[in-house]
């Protein structure tokens, strides 16, 4: 991964802004009319009254029901038929496959949950948010930090998780709460006890091999990072073989789920093969999931020509409504106090104002 990020000043641009008014129009309709139409095209469109022709032999008919297993777009009367057209088909196939790849890699992940806490969405950095191993819950560092106070409106000394009031665990309670975690099935817990294994903390054993059965176990539970960690380890090698291309298939189902880091990365090899428009479209989803790298990026490519002015304010415009989302005076405060708890990268506000 050799694309640089450019560590060359801004300078200042002016956008001017398109404002579209949309003009509606009335339109009156009888409801009970409206309503048996609906009737009528739903029971037309039933899967056994489509009528479909056979890409092969062009027999048209409700029985050409024989899709294509790759790109599911072309019909075909029979096994037969499929197997004559194979050849010709192939390439359309494959461009279809990549379309339908490309839309769905392409599309903007939903946002990460909430602090189940403040209710505030929870940052993409993991110095701002930590996860309770007693019940699970992932709160972000405004709430751990802030003080708590018993009925009588006294600060409480003793530290205890802000959501289960569960005193903090000692080094050697740790594991046992995590095994308990993985019990029950929780994705990051199993995931977290992954990443343990994988360094040997807290007196386990490091092995990358019980890491990565973690990881894959908490994926298909919905960890998100999970699978940006099994396509680190492949394209490394950790614990497994060394594999481009299962380590490339990783990174995409993170980024698809929401892993700015991973998304970021894809459009670092993207970069690095050339492939700017498909870079650049990376690092738009990206900064709008909170990555800030991928926003200095945009800015590279600006600077050397491969992205337009529009598209690099698209992107600070996109990262200042991911910080819209995720800041409080709860998560300054601790992020003031302690840099471990910074929860965004500050620097776009060192940007001209005129261009976000
Ligand atoms: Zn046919
Ligand atoms: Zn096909
Ligand atoms: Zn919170
Ligand atoms: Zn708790």
């Amino acid at each position: 991964m050799s694309y640089l990020l450019s560590t060359s000043s801004s300078s200042q641009y002016y956008i001017s802004y398109i404002f579209i008014v949309l003009s509606s129009s009335i339109i009156s309709y009888r409801l009970g009319k409206l309503l048996e139409n609906i009737d009528q095209i739903m029971s037309n469109t039933s899967p056994e009254n489509i009528m479909s022709a056979c890409a092969n032999c062009g027999k048209e008919g409700t029985d050409v029901t024989n899709t294509c297993n790759k790109c599911k777009s072309v019909m075909y009367c029979n096994a037969a038929c499929k197997k004559k057209h194979r050849k010709k088909h192939k390439k359309q196939c494959e461009r279809r496959v990549a379309e339908l790849h490309d839309e769905k890699l392409f599309k903007q992940p939903p946002p990460l949950e909430d602090c189940p806490i403040c209710m505030i969405r929870l940052p993409f950095l993991e110095s701002g948010k930590v996860y309770m191993v007693c019940c699970g819950k992932m709160i972000c560092t405004g709430c751990t930090h802030a003080p708590v106070y018993d009925d009588k409106g006294n600060a409480i000394a003793e530290k205890t998780c802000p959501f289960c009031r569960a005193p903090t665990p000692t080094d050697d309670e740790i594991i046992k709460r995590y095994e308990k975690r993985v019990d029950l099935n929780d994705a990051t817990g199993i995931y977290n006890l992954g990443c343990h294994y994988f360094n040997g903390s807290y007196g386990l054993p490091q092995s990358y091999a019980r890491a990565l059965e973690l990881y894959h176990r908490a994926g298909k539970l919905g960890s998100i990072p999970s699978y940006y960690n099994i396509g680190i380890a492949y394209y490394n090698g950790l614990g497994v073989e060394r594999d481009a291309k299962k380590a490339a298939h990783y990174l995409e189902v993170a980024a698809i789920r929401g892993d700015g880091l991973a998304r970021f990365n894809i459009g670092i090899d993207e970069a690095n093969l050339g492939n700017m428009e498909r870079a650049l479209k990376h690092w738009v989803i990206a900064a709008r999931d909170g990555d800030y790298r991928s926003v200095q990026s945009i800015k590279r490519l600006y600077s050397e020509g491969d992205a337009t002015k529009d598209d690099y304010a698209k992107a600070l415009r996109s990262y200042q409504a991911y910080l819209d989302e995720i800041k409080s005076d709860q998560r300054d405060e601790a992020a003031a106090s302690d840099e471990n708890y910074k929860y965004y990268e500050s620097a776009v506000y060192c940007l001209p104002e005129k261009l976000i």
